[in-house]
């Protein structure tokens, strides 16, 4: 059985705490190896190693950072699949779908080698006379991303290339059910031309974590993951003076207008639920047709769709949907597919009775799972279910089915399907939601943009990547000046004006 190991100071380091935990393949339910779970001094070791590195780094010019991310970028290209391979591995997801994932995180990278110019400051000349002034955003010190299951190529890819891009060393500690995408993004950043220290990976559960927060030579924290993790991580990070931007789960709706495309509309509903096996932050858990026809032609159509998904290992190139990360998660949604069923709601298409490929019996499936009939005071509207299931709330009109979004404590993404261009500007004017679709289901932001819900899926003030990533990586200075000439002898002791 291997162990997957840190990455520190330029290269691959085993875990020396004693404590592993194995890392399971989701396709079969076996495991081959297990993941290093580091220690606080482990921790402490890798932030002291980040810390040296960082003066260098800091005053490395932003122009050659960018090249060093535009190797790192050239590499991701050609070694795309070695990377969606690993993760497909250990996460479940198809190829395809694990290519995607990598590919959304390139964007980044992509966005983050224009780094001198989204550095550039503002200059002010003559703001009295002989006075110039001008404002710079300078790096933060070690920063830390600490990131969840379903993404382990791309959310990180959200944090570090604009974290690396403003002059920052970063500490990547991963999902420890999915790691070994973690190194391969070391490597290739080492090979890249990354100085050693400026970008170091340590594996961990809770200790790991918790080093980092209490680090007083962290100065700021992403994350993301479930929200009670997000809630505690921000709390924690706060109270020890980090900065901290922490986004959490979702239930994203897609409310489906009279006036739709509804062959689109399945179409979309099809992908944004089950694709990935339902665990995307934006995958679509909740349709909501506005009357009950509109429910009904949905749902027919749906169906014959939903029992013809190919489900089964990534291996088989012929998957549409892989199976869930774990067992706790296989148990937990089939868990909650009873719930629904034993507080009412009508089990249309049931994944429980999924029958996996001969050969991966012991593998976490769950078969995709539409549930009609589910209203807001069940515990599967009101809980994060994060997997392959689609529930659907029926409303009787528009404004019923916005009070539905507006009455869920997440606020992460969503959806309108329609041809009406007053009811599509409403929504995206008025819905308070952070990501939202007309007409596309799974609205995540390009990388030049920004990523973050509202309300209870994000904490803090700033979301990822895109110009919220640069100022959440760096801090503003602003330097007054004025030279001799012009420069008045005398001392003033009243506050400085124009005159
Ligand atoms: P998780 O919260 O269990 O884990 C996320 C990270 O936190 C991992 O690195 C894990 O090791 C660490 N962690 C777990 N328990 C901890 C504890 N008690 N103390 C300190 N650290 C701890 O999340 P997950 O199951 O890996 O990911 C799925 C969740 O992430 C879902 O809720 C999903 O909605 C959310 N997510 C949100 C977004 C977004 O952008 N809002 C994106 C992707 C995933």
């Amino acid at each position: 059985m291997s162990e997957i190991a840190h990455y520190i100071g330029g290269s691959r380091v085993a875990g020396t705490s004693g404590r592993s935990q194995p890392v399971w393949n989701p396709a079969t339910g076996e495991s081959e190896k297990t993941v290093a779970l580091a220690s606080t001094a482990e921790v402490g070791a890798v932030i002291a190693d980040a810390k040296a590195a960082w003066p260098a780094w800091a005053a490395t010019p932003p122009l050659r950072r960018a090249r060093i991310l535009d190797r790192f970028k050239s590499i991701l290209w050609d070694r795309g699949d070695q990377l969606a391979e690993a993760i497909s591995a250990e996460h479940g997801k198809t190829h395809e779908d694990a290519l995607g994932e990598v590919t959304r995180g390139l964007e980044v990278v992509e966005f983050a080698v224009g780094i001198p110019t989204h550095l550039q400051g503002d200059f002010s000349a003559n703001v009295g006379t002989g006075v110039d002034s001008f404002s710079v955003r300078q790096p933060l010190g070690v920063v830390a991303g600490i990131t969840p299951f379903n993404f382990p190529a791309m959310v990180p890819m959200w944090m570090f290339p604009v974290a690396l891009a403003c002059g920052n060393c970063f500490i990547l500690k991963p999902s420890e059910r999915d790691p070994s995408a973690s190194l391969l993004i070391a490597e290739w950043l080492t090979e890249a031309g990354l100085p050693a220290g400026v970008f170091n990976v340590v594996q961990g559960d809770k200790e790991a974590v918790d080093a980092i927060l209490e680090s007083p030579d962290v100065k700021a924290v992403s994350f993301v993951g479930s929200t009670p993790i997000a809630s505690y991580i921000h709390k924690t990070a706060t109270a020890n003076g980090k900065r901290c931007q922490a986004l959490g789960g979702a239930k994203n709706h897609m409310v489906v207008m009279p006036d739709a495309d509804l062959d689109m509309a399945v179409g979309a509903l099809m992908g944004a639920a089950y694709g990935s096996a339902g665990e995307r932050c934006m995958a679509v858990s909740v349709a909501v047709p506005v009357t009950d026809q509109v429910a009904d032609a949905l749902i027919e159509k749906l169906v014959p769709k939903i029992e013809a998904l190919k489900v089964g290992p990534a291996s088989d190139k012929t998957s549409e949907m892989g199976p869930v990360v774990t067992k706790a998660a296989q148990e937990k949604i089939l868990g909650y597919i009873e719930k629904g069923e034993a507080e009412g709601a009508k089990i249309v298409v049931d994944g429980r009775t999924f029958t996996p490929p001969q050969g991966y019996e012991n593998g976490y499936y769950v078969g995709p799972t539409l549930i009609d009939g589910v209203t807001p005071d069940m515990t599967i509207w009101q809980e994060e279910i994060f997997g392959p299931v689609l529930s659907v709330v029926r409303r009787n009109s528009y404004q019923d089915a916005v009070d539905l979004i507006h009455g869920h404590h997440f606020a992460n993404g969503t959806a309108v399907f329609t041809r009406d261009g007053d009811v599509a500007r409403s929504f995206a004017q008025d819905i308070e939601v952070g990501m939202v679709g007309i007409n596309v289901p799974i609205p995540v932001p390009m990388a030049f943009h920004s990523f973050g819900g509202w309300k209870d899926s994000i904490f803090g003030d700033h979301a990822m990547h895109g110009m919220e990533g640069v100022r959440f990586y760096t801090r503003i200075k602003t330097t007054t000046m004025r030279w001799p000439t012009g420069m008045r002898a005398d001392a003033q002791f009243s506050m400085p004006t124009l005159g």
